[in-house]
């Protein structure tokens, strides 16, 4: 497989007010011709590390990809050390000074000296028109690499790709295609999902595994090649398969979907309604209902009901239930769910009660204790949960286990 590497060149993206995009785009384009990136580097407009840089990814990457440091100030450096590292000349080319006066022109300015940096061309390269700006790109072969000089501003660097880069590196790669699914996990820890599939996915060099976690739940990425994208797809069915086999049904997304986005198609497919009753979740699972398009087919309405005396009045949770048991219990979350499914006249009613802390936790109860309800005309259901992480991640933890309660029940 052909791989490249990607150089951000720009101080400013060393700093936290500048993040490098460049590079993450340029790897997604460059992945789907089938090209990896083994590599990125962010250099700040420093001659010697630049030029080191340079060097060293000409010696260890068939595929050579510069952004930014093409303007026309002196911090600008790109065009100079690129051309030092290639050991070319730099020359001027009159065509690409008149282009670039004329530009200046059309915008009714005259052309200031110093963008006569912007026409010198290292010997050799190809000019690419960069009809969004000034710098022109650069492309060129050199033992073997293909380099690439692109601007920094996004809407520069992006057209110039796609213009003139995209065809001519797919081309190098041949015939293949990357083809990436991300598989989502619930209520397995990392270590539990290696367990089950390991014995599976070890097997296999194409697809690639990767599996890593993220927030509440385990994300299993799996990477094919293939000469076709349908060829990698197949693949991609193959493995995704036998992983479901061994995880059942704690995988939720197949296709990278969210939580929210599987239990919302789920309710729709079967013409369900939901409404939601939160605690110390404060609204985040009505909020993350609402944030999937066509959300309204199914939601009718969640209130957060953070004090006792809210759970009376807005869900007819009994007073002395909360007496008796506390706010954080079992028949408390059962009597939400059931309050906000009659009150709203849905199919479902979920509920979320719990101590999110940091304050507030004792040793019966503590932070991170909390119980999730579910309730239909049927019957009511509850789940006690010990969630560990902070306020945040409770809090999200809680939402999650509570939506994949009502996820399971629609399978
Ligand atoms: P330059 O080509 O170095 O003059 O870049 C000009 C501007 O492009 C910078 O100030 C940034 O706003 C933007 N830029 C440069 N490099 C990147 C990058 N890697 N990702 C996103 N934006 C960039
Ligand atoms: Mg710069």
């Amino acid at each position: 497989m052909l791989t490249a590497e990607i150089i951000a060149i720009g101080s400013e993206l060393l700093t936290p007010f500048h993040a490098d995009t460049n590079s993450l785009w340029l790897t997604e384009k460059l992945n789907s011709v089938g090209i990896e990136v083994k590599l990125k580097t962010i250099v700040g407009d420093d001659d010697a590390r630049l030029e080191e840089t340079l060097r060293d990814a000409l010696r260890r990457s068939r595929v050579v990809i510069t952004t930014g440091g093409l303007g026309p100030t002196e911090d600008d450096i790109t065009r100079k050390i690129a051309a030092r590292a290639l050991g070319r000349r730099l020359l001027l080319n009159e065509k690409v000074l008149e282009d670039i006066r004329a530009k200046f022109m059309r915008w009714g300015r005259k052309m200031p000296e110093i963008n006569t940096r912007q026409a010198m061309v290292i010997e050799g390269a190809e000019v690419l028109d960069n009809p969004n700006g000034t710098a022109p790109g650069m492309y060129l072969e050199h033992e073997g690499r293909a380099v690439v000089l692109l601007p920094g501003p996004p809407r520069e660097m992006r057209p110039m790709y796609e213009n003139f880069i995209n065809a001519r590196l797919a081309a190098k790669a041949g015939d293949l295609r990357v083809v990436r699914r991300v598989l989502r996990v619930v209520g397995l820890g990392e270590s539990a999902v290696d367990e089950r599939i390991a014995p599976v996915y070890t097997q296999y060099q194409n697809p690639q595994t990767t599996i890593l976690f993220n927030r509440s739940e385990i994300e299993i990425h799996l990477t094919a090649q293939g000469k076709t994208e349908q060829e990698a797809e197949l693949l991609l069915d193959g493995l995704a398969g036998q992983i479901e086999e061994r995880l059942g049904e704690s995988v939720f997304a197949f296709r990278g979907e969210m939580m929210e986005e599987v239990v919302g198609l789920r309710l729709a497919v079967n013409g369900f309604t939901l409404a939601v009753a939160e605690s110390c979740t404060g609204g985040l699972i009505a909020e993350r209902l609402t944030e999937v398009p066509g959300s309204s087919n199914y939601f009718k309405e969640g209130v957060v009901t953070y004090s006792n005396e809210a759970k009376v009045r807005l869900l007819g949770v009994p007073a002395d239930l909360i007496g008796e048991y506390g706010a954080v219990s079992a028949p408390v979350a059962e009597a939400m769910a059931e309050g906000v499914r009659e009150r709203a006249e849905t199919d479902f009613g979920l509920a979320v009660t719990g101590i999110a802390g940091p304050d507030g936790g004792t040793e019966d109860k503590p932070v991170g204790l909390v119980y999730i309800a579910l309730s239909d005309d049927a019957h009511t259901e509850h789940r006690k949960l010990l969630l560990p992480g902070d306020r945040q991640l409770i809090r999200w933890r809680a939402s999650q286990a509570a939506l994949d309660l009502l996820r399971r029940r629609l399978i």
